[in-house]
């Protein structure tokens, strides 16, 4: 997948503010080609404010008189529609699509088209298209904003990227699990202290003792938190023993 080879193509888009929530989308996934087809607001202060720290894709987005001039030189068009049943061709989902576009971006350039708030695409706009793509939503509201329809499919083509990468780590490294011989330690110390706190009867301590197992083996403590554990009990053996103030002091 190379990102810098996918555009996105706003066009006749009506309101400025939805050309900057666009950039955000974009930049926020990696994109950075923002093609404009004759917008009406252009440039604007509500598109600065609404991009705010995307304002540079502003700066750098391409206007063109016509969608023509927009896809000059693009390999492989996909249209986004909120409409489900067109003429032109099948439309597909954002996810199996963002797959095609990977493989494709590293050739040649690939054009996202996205069409007005009020109207969407024009039919000889789809035609143009080699692919469509509609965004799952309920059939009787399926039109997302633009902006929102732009964040959706660069967020696929964000996913598509990165697919197979860990997801993001605990800041910290947690230790390892406790072992399975401090495991049997801890459940030996746990039933000697339910005993004699009398919780634990010497007539069937079993069936509580397995179910105990059962919790404790699925919480699946790491070292810190069996020591944790440890410790308590030790200090339920010390109040017993009455020997915790004397400990303190
Ligand atoms: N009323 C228009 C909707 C326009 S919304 C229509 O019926 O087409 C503006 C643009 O956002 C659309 O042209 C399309 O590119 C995109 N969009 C909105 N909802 C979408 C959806 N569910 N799937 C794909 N694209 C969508």
């Amino acid at each position: 997948m190379r990102l810098q080879n996918v555009r996105v193509v706003l066009v006749e888009t009506q309101l400025a503010a939805n050309i900057g929530s666009a950039a955000r989308a974009m930049k926020t996934m990696g994109l950075a080609e923002l093609h404009l087809v004759a917008p009406r607001q252009w440039p604007h202060d509500d598109a600065v404010a609404r991009a705010t720290g995307a304002a540079d894709l502003l700066q750098r987005a391409h206007v063109h008189a016509d969608l023509d001039s927009a896809l000059s030189g693009v390999g492989l068009v996909v249209g986004l529609s909120a409409r489900q049943r067109h003429l032109s061709c099948p439309a597909d989902f954002p996810r199996p699509t963002a797959g095609v576009i990977a493989a494709e971006s590293d050739r040649q350039p690939v054009a996202l088209l996205f069409g007005r708030e009020r109207t969407g695409l024009t039919n000889e706009e789809l035609d143009r298209c080699h692919r469509l793509v509609h965004i799952p939503t309920d059939p009787a509201f399926s039109s997302l904003n633009l902006a929102a329809a732009v964040q959706v499919m660069c967020y696929e083509l964000r996913w598509h990227l990165v697919a197979g990468e860990p997801a993001p780590q605990c800041a910290e490294v947690s230790p390892p699990a406790a072992t399975a011989d401090e495991m049997e330690h801890f459940f030996e110390h746990l039933e000697k202290v339910l005993m004699r706190i009398d919780f634990l009867r010497e007539e069937n301590p079993r069936a509580l003792m397995r179910r105990l197992r059962v919790f404790y083996n699925r919480a699946r403590p790491d070292r810190n938190e069996m020591q944790i554990l440890r410790g308590i009990l030790t200090h339920v053996e010390l109040g017993l023993d009455g020997r915790l103030g004397r400990r303190r002091s």
